[in-house]
């Protein structure tokens, strides 16, 4: 029994109703066969209007052509270059049927060049979506053939089907696109690239994924200085560059307030990657104009490579994010691969941040005190000591400076932990001295560049030397170099401060920054240690020798105390020695020593320097 148009019309409802974005054409197209076979028609078609571009284009068709020309002529179809009857689908608002007539040529022309079939009967009739006609379908039938209005009307309900189809997928097209996309960028969010990342990476892929990890680097001072919206616009901007400075096919996603991620499609090796990287950073940095402020951006990019079935997607992101904080760290505005080392650099970094501000709060015994001894290499009397601090880490051993006081510095706890040390450094230093040891001795503590130029500083120092009743005069404090020559004026005027506290002041690390050397008369310094880079291959090295000869003089010439760091081996010490040089310190000597071994090394007065004395000339000790 054949079925009924009702019954047709019915199943159409029903495949239709059941239809997903990613079957709809599959759908579309049994429902065309189904009606066709139904109708004994040769052809028919679901098509679509493009009110944007003004065109009408095939959606769905049955038969499915074996050749379909390239261009396809009833592809898409500009309403403008439309032949009559195709320039009706634009506004069709009641079924049109179209029969072999003379006058319309130019629409069985068209229909034999795309279909290579002669002239045909047509019925279409349009999918409207409240007053605008969102497509068409068409049913054809080779040469001539009547359309009853029971037939017309059953095709329209089933066009009607088919505008709420189109209806709901866009609906849901929408709001996937809202799910997947940054609404300020338009890029993909951090989800959707997940879930990029996560099929990329799946097992039998091809691989490596490379990933690209960019970091703006002064978003937060076009906030602070100009405002959200140009900060939004900004981001806005970037993201066009960016997309058109990303010279291949990739995915392109906002991650963050100011972070964005690129990820080449296909496979891309480190290297390859890290090219790319490069010039899409070249591309970024020219400049811009927001608020008629000129902008330069500049850029960290960090590449990272993953290899399906072994990495995953929040390893790689984070590597890649590591390399970037790794290029933002050392200046910013530059590329950098990762590497493992930055794994734990970083590991440690993010450990240190986390905990340190504790640390330091709860005065807990976690920040030590390790003193170097500072000795007269003639005599070996032990002249003073240098406090330098360490903290003891629950789970990483005992970490030397250089791991926390840059990451201090950077989340602005220099000052904290620069009054910690100084405090523990003159309690240590006044208990030696009440139990009557290191009396006529020296006190040297390291001030951080962000103290020394910190308002209050000197009176904090003055504060805690009267705390612990101590003399300016037997504590000094150490700066670098680099930083004297930094901010001059400011160093000025924190340095004459101090002077009125009265401690003393020494220029550590000696000779790295030589700038300094100008100054050194104006300024109110005492000491200068002499950096321990000239001082390990003294003896074997002229062009060492030089210098510390030439500092050594300098000093002379200014009146200033020196003293040598980093003494290693005999002939160092003994060059130094011959030079006239004999304050010191440095692992021949001692290594660094905690409180307690530092004060009895006080109370022993001297450290052992035989090695340095002619041994003919000296008699044995025992
Ligand atoms: P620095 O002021 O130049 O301190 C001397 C550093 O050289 C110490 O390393 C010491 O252990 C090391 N040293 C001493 N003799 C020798 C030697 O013969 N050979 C070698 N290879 N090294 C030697 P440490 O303790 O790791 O300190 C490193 C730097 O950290 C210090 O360099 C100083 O700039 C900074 N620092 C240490 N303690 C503090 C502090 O309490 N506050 C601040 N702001 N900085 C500190
Ligand atoms: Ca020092
Ligand atoms: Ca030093």
């Amino acid at each position: 029994m054949t079925r009924s148009l009702d019954q047709v019309v019915t199943a159409a409802a029903a495949e239709l109703m059941a239809a997903t974005a990613t079957n709809v054409i599959a759908s579309c197209t049994r429902v065309l066969a189904d009606v066709v076979d139904h109708l004994g028609v040769d052809f028919s078609f679901l098509r679509h209007n493009d009110h944007v571009i003004k065109a009408t284009k095939l959606v769905a068709e049955w038969p499915i052509r074996d050749y379909i020309p390239d261009p396809d002529p009833i592809g898409v179809i500009y309403f403008s270059e439309a032949d009559p009857i195709f320039r009706q689908a634009e506004y069709l608002k009641k079924p049109l049927i179209v029969r072999p007539e003379p006058d319309n040529d130019d629409y069985q022309r068209r229909i034999e060049e795309g279909r290579g079939v002669p002239s045909v009967s047509m019925a279409c009739v349009p999918l409207l979506s409240g007053e605008i006609t969102s497509g068409i379908l068409g049913f054809i039938k080779i040469g001539d053939r009547e359309w009853t209005t029971e037939e017309q009307n059953a095709l329209q309900t089933i066009a009607t089907l088919f505008a709420q189809l189109q209806a709901r997928i866009a609906a849901e097209e929408q709001l996937q696109y809202l799910a997947e996309h940054d609404d300020l960028s338009g890029l993909l969010n951090r989800r959707a690239l997940m879930a990029h990342l996560d099929d990329r990476l799946s097992d039998g892929r091809p691989g490596p994924v490379s990933v690209l990890f960019l970091d703006l680097d002064r978003l937060k001072t076009v906030n602070d200085y100009l405002g959200h919206n140009a900060g939004d616009q900004f981001i806005k901007m970037f993201a066009e560059r960016l997309r058109a400075g990303t010279e291949r096919p990739a995915v392109i996603a906002r991650v963050g307030g100011d972070e964005f991620v690129v990820v080449p499609d296909g496979p891309m090796d480190v290297a390859t990657a890290e090219s790319f990287a490069r010039r899409l950073q070249t591309w970024l940095q020219r400049r811009v104009v927001i608020d008629g402020e000129m902008l330069a951006r500049t850029v960290s990019i960090g590449v990272a490579v993953g290899a399906p079935g072994h990495d995953t997607t929040s390893d790689l992101l984070r590597r890649a994010d590591q390399a970037a904080l790794s290029a933002k760290s050392t200046g910013g505005s530059k590329t950098a691969v990762f590497t493992t080392e930055m794994a734990s650099q970083h590991a440690i970094r993010n450990d240190i941040e986390l905990h340190l501000e504790g640390v330091i709060d709860e005065a807990s015994s976690a920040l030590v005190l390790h003193y170097l001894p500072e000795v007269d290499m003639r005599t070996g009397k032990v002249l003073g000591t240098e406090a330098l601090v360490r903290w003891r880490h629950p789970t990483r051993g005992l970490l030397l400076p250089e791991s926390f006081i840059g990451v201090a510095e950077s989340i602005n706890l220099a000052g904290k932990l620069g009054r910690l040390v100084m405090r523990s450094a003159c309690a240590d230093f006044a208990r030696w001295r009440s139990r009557g040891t290191a009396t006529d001795a020296i006190l040297r503590v390291n001030v951080s560049p962000v103290q020394l130029v910190s308002d209050g500083f000197a009176a904090t120092v003055d504060g805690t030397l009267a705390e612990f009743g101590l003399d300016g005069s037997a504590v000094c404090l150490e700066i670098t170099e680099s930083v004297v020559v930094q901010d001059i004026e400011a160093t000025r005027h924190t340095l004459a401060a101090l002077k009125e506290v009265g401690v003393r002041i020494a220029i550590d690390d000696f000779g790295t920054g030589y700038s300094v050397l100008t100054h050194l008369k104006s300024l109110p310094v005492d000491t200068v240690k002499i950096d321990r880079g000239f001082v390990r291959d003294l003896g074997a090295n002229a062009g060492d020798l030089a210098i510390v000869r030439a500092i050594l003089a300098l000093a002379d010439a200014f009146g200033l105390e020196v003293v040598a760091e980093g003494v290693e081996t005999v002939a160092a010490a003994k060059t130094l020695l011959e030079l006239g040089c004999p304050r010191a310190q440095g692992f021949m000597l001692s290594r660094p020593v905690d409180g307690a071994a530092m004060e009895a090394l006080f109370r022993q007065g001297h450290i052992a320097v035989d090695a340095l004395r002619d041994t003919s000339a000296t008699p044995g000790r025992g």
